[in-house]
C-alpha cells in the first residue's frame, strides 16, 4: 500500500538563513524524550491547541508546516545518532512541532516509516495525533513488516474551544477507525491533558471509558504546564488551571483518585468495562505490544497496582537489576560524576541530563533518576502541585 497520489507533495524545506532564525533546540532535529528519540524534521501547526509545546520554543505562530531536511537526510541524522540502538532505542515521530497526520504532514511520516522499516529496524514507533485518520492510512501503517508501530490518539474531551480547537470527535473517530483496522500496528487512547474542574467531570470520565474499548491500552496523564503556556493562557485570557507552573507534567492526587474509583468501579461484576489503563506511556505501549515496559517503571512498584496481572508478571520477568561495574563504566563514558547508585527502584546518577539518562534507561531496561531531582513515592515523574505532603519520599 502506498500514500495516495494527492498527498504525494512535499512540504517546502526552511532556508539556511531560516532554520538560523529559529530557537537552537527548535533547530536541532532530535531530541531524546522519555518515551523515546524523538525525530521532528517538520516543524509548523495549524491546530492552536493552547497548552501546545511549541510555545516553549517560540514557534506558536508557525501556522503552515515546512521541513528543516529532506527525509532521507532526518532517517539518516536518526540512525547515526550516538545515542540510538538499532531495534532497542524507542523512537518517537514528529511529536513536538507539528501533528504527523495533517494531509501535508503525512507523507513525510509514511517516507520516513518506509525508510526506517527498509533497514529491518524492529524498534518500537510511537506517533501521537489528535487529527482525522482514515482506512488508507490504517493499511499503509499495517504494510510496515519490521517496525513496532504504535499511534497515540490524544483526546481531551476540552470543550473551550480556545483551549481546544480541535472538536474532540475527530480523535474518537480516528482512535475507533484505527482499532476496527488494526494489524501490524497497535493503537492508544491518549487520555490528556486531564485538567480538574475542565475535563474530569463524570461524563468525562464515562466518554474516556466507552473509548477506551477501542484502543488496545489507554494512558492517562495531566497537564505539561510551563511558564511560556501559562503566558499563552493569561495573554489570551483563557482560564488559568495551575497559580504555578512546574517542569514535569501537572496530575492532581484529586483527578487521579476520581479516575481510578471509576476504574475499581468498572471491575465489580455486571459493571460497564473499561480497557486496561496506565499512568505511563511506555507501559501502555509495551503492553499493546505484548512486551515488558521498556522504561523499567516496574521499579516503582506503586505504580502498577492498575495494570493487568499478565502485564506485571511480564514486567517483573524483564526487570533485573543490572551489574552495578556495567552501570558505572557506562554511566562515567556518558559524563556521570560523584556515586553512581543502584537502588532498587533505579540507578542514580549526578551531572547527566536527561539525554543521556534516558540512554542509560532504555539500555539498562532500568529507571535512571538526577540525584538532584528526587522522585517522591506515589507522584513518579510528576510535579508536587495538587499532592498532600504526606506523599514524601519513599519509606524506606
Ligand atoms: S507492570 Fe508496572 S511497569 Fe509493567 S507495564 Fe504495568 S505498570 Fe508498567
Amino acid at each position: 500500500m502506498t500514500v495516495s497520489a494527492v498527498h504525494r507533495r512535499s512540504l517546502p524545506l526552511l532556508t539556511t538563513e531560516q532554520i538560523g532564525a529559529l530557537k537552537p533546540e527548535l533547530a536541532d532535529v532530535i531530541e531524546y524524550r522519555k518515551s523515546g528519540l524523538s525525530l521532528n524534521h517538520v516543524i509548523g501547526c495549524p491546530l492552536e491547541c493552547g497548552y501546545c509545546v511549541r510555545h516553549l520554543f517560540d514557534n506558536f505562530e508557525m501556522k503552515t508546516p515546512k521541513r528543516l531536511m529532506t527525509d532521507e537526510a532526518a532517517v539518516e541524522a536518526l540512525v547515526s545518532h550516538p545515542y540510538f540502538r538499532p531495534h532497542r532505542t524507542p523512537i518517537q515521530l514528529f511529536n513536538r512541532a507539528t501533528d504527523p497526520m495533517l494531509p501535508v504532514v503525512k507523507p513525510h511520516l509514511f517516507a520516513v516509516l518506509q525508510q526506517l522499516d527498509d533497514r529491518g529496524l524492529t524498534n518500537h514507533i510511537l506517533v501521537i495525533t489528535r487529527w482525522r485518520v482514515d482506512a488508507e492510512d490504517c493499511a499503509v501503517l499495517n504494510s510496515f513488516q519490521n517496525l513496532r508501530i504504535t499511534v497515540l490518539v490524544t483526546h481531551s474531551g476540552i470543550e473551550d474551544p480556545a483551549i481546544e480547537p480541535v472538536n474532540s470527535a475527530h480523535a474518537a473517530d480516528s482512535l475507533r477507525m484505527l482499532y476496527e483496522h488494526a494489524e501490524r500496528y497497535r493503537t492508544i487512547l491518549y487520555w490528556r491533558p486531564i485538567v480538574p474542574g475542565l475535563n474530569d467531570s463524570d461524563e468525562h470520565i464515562e466518554r474516556a471509558r466507552e473509548l477506551s474499548l477501542h484502543a488496545h491500552a489507554t494512558v492517562f496523564t495531566g497537564l505539561f504546564f510551563r511558564d511560556e503556556i501559562k503566558d499563552y493562557y493569561e495573554g489570551h485570557g483563557l482560564p488559568v488551571p495551575y497559580d504555578d507552573t512546574a517542569r514535569r507534567k501537572i496530575m492532581p492526587e484529586q483527578a487521579e483518585q476520581r479516575i481510578l474509583a471509576a476504574f475499581d468501579a468498572a471491575q465489580q461484576p455486571g459493571a460497564a468495562p473499561w480497557g486496561t489503563l496506565f499512568r505511563k506511556t511506555s507501559c501502555g505501549v509495551a503492553y499493546a505490544h505484548g512486551e515488558a515496559d521498556y522504561n523499567g517503571h516496574y521499579g516503582v512498584r506503586e505504580l502498577c497496582d492498575i495494570c493487568p496481572r499478565e502485564q506485571v508478571a511480564r514486567c517483573a520477568g524483564a526487570w533485573v537489576k543490572p551489574d552495578p561495574d556495567e552501570v558505572v563504566r557506562a554511566a562515567r563514558a556518558l559524563g556521570a560524576i560523584g556515586d553512581v547508585e543502584i537502588n532498587d527502584r533505579a540507578i542514580v546518577v549526578e551531572g547527566l541530563d536527561e539525554p543521556p539518562r534516558y540512554y542509560l534507561q532504555h539500555g539498562f531496561g532500568y529507571q535512571c533518576h538526577d540525584r538532584a531531582k528526587p522522585h517522591l513515592y506515589r507522584q513518579h515523574g510528576r510535579a508536587p502541585i495538587g499532592w498532600e505532603a504526606e506523599n514524601g519520599p519513599y519509606p524506606a
